[in-house]
């Protein structure tokens, strides 16, 4: 193991059995953190990562809660800080994503982008309030399609991405006189399940608007939320992470 700059953090991670998730509960683990992470389906998947994290010397805990579900958001969120003896870092990662035109847009699709890229994060962020003190870190991972959205049927997923964004800072206002940080990562095409580089034209389209030409790997992500996790970034709070490849440029 390295640099250890989260030695004694203990971090909670939604949806972190595959993707940006899974890349960040490694990082934050291999960085030092004791880690929690929730996934509602991929159980082997997350398995998998805790036998990894564990074998090379980390400390991580699998919890199985939907973030659609209010209850066991909130559940998980006591568990986690009873196993890992409080809670010091909240990375809101987990979210779905839906694309389609908005005279068709389906009725529980809606209501599953919002029950879990903003419900998910309003349970977890309200329960895990009970743990978080001076020092603390909040972390949203939201999306630049919250700032740009570069074709259609990504509506919904902006608005909710767009909601990650507003509640980041309303929350780091709410927050900052407590000592307590709240920033919001937006990444650009990452390769993931999600969003695979995959050679087809929705991925080249989106590479041809991006100074880099090229998608993200999961670990520029989670190379920012380590660093936002740590002890050098006190001093940043309500603002917007893009790590995107220049997306907006
Ligand atoms: P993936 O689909 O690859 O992974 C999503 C993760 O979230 C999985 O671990 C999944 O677990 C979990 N998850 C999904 N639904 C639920 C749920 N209801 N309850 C608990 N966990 C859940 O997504 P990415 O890694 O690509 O995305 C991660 C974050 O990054 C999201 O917030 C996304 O919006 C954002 N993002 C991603 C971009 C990209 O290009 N990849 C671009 C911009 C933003 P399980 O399989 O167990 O359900």
């Amino acid at each position: 193991m390295g640099a250890t700059p989260l030695s004694g953090r203990r971090a909670l991670v939604t949806g972190g059995s595959r993707g940006i998730g899974a890349e960040t509960v490694r990082r934050l683990a291999s960085d030092g953190a004791a880690v929690a992470f929730t996934y509602a389906a991929s159980a082997t998947e997350a398995e998998k990562l805790v036998a990894d994290v564990t074998a090379n010397g980390g400390k991580v805990v699998a919890i199985q809660a939907d973030a659609a579900d209010p209850t066991q958001m909130s559940a998980a969120v006591e568990r986690a800080a009873a196993e890992l003896g409080g809670l010091d870092v909240l990375v809101n990662n987990a979210a779905v994503a839906h694309m389609a035109p908005i005279d068709e847009f389906p009725a529980d699709q809606f209501d599953r982008l919002v029950a879990i890229n903003i419900g998910g994060m309003f349970w977890a962020t309200r329960t895990a309030m009970k743990h978080l003190g001076e020092g603390a870190r909040i972390i949203n991972i939201g999306s630049i399609n919250a700032d740009r959205i570069p074709g259609a049927g990504l509506s919904v997923y902006g608005m909710t991405k767009g909601a990650v964004s507003s509640f980041t800072r309303g929350l780091a206002r709410e927050l900052g006189p407590r000592g307590i940080t709240v920033n919001n990562v937006q990444p650009g095409p990452i390769d993931t399940d999600a969003n695979p580089d995959n050679g087809g034209e929705f991925p080249e389209s989106l590479k041809k608007v991006m100074p880099l030409g090229r998608y993200g790997q999961v670990g520029d992500v989670a190379a920012i939320v380590s660093f936002l996790a740590g002890p050098e970034s006190g001093f940043v709070t309500g603002a917007n992470w893009n790590v995107d490849g220049g997306f907006t440029v």
